[in-house]
């Protein structure tokens, strides 16, 4: 596949099928000029034309999307985010495992963040401190 061009957004597709869709980056003959028609003042019109353009390019971004989504059934989707779920969930234990001085990172629910079992902090909320409820050591 041609590499696209600089500066376009990748979108890969999260069944790992191979295809991707890559949204062009702006340039000026993409541009909704035609949105700027009517405007009181030079900021109105780039402002409508930008938001124009945006829109634009989500909803063909969206299109492109949508379609190649249609060719994977819903298992497969469902399938690969089960498995980015794990994978995250793996990471954020490892990562845990790792820098966890004297926290004990347990997840209270299996959709649950990490949560220390001792005092409570979130992982998420964590800045590297010590838990404070354990006992220096000696
Ligand atoms: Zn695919
Ligand atoms: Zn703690």
């Amino acid at each position: 596949m041609p590499d696209a061009a600089p500066g376009s957004s990748r979108f890969l597709c999260p069944v790992r099928c191979g295809w991707h869709h890559d949204a062009p980056p702006l340039n000026p003959a993409a541009m909704e000029w035609s949105a700027a028609e009517g405007s009181a003042d030079i900021s109105e019109a780039i402002s409508r034309v930008s938001q124009a353009t945006a829109r634009r390019t989500a909803s063909a971004t969206e299109a492109a999307l949508t379609a190649h989504l249609d060719t994977h059934t819903t298992i497969d989707l469902v399938t690969a985010l089960e498995r980015l779920h794990g994978q995250v969930q793996q990471l954020t234990e490892a990562l845990a495992d790792t820098t966890g001085t004297d926290h004990d990172w347990r997840h209270a629910t299996p959709e649950a963040g990490l949560t220390c079992s001792r005092c409570g902090l979130a992982h998420k909320f964590w800045s590297g401190e010590p838990c404070p409820t354990t006992d220096s050591p000696a």
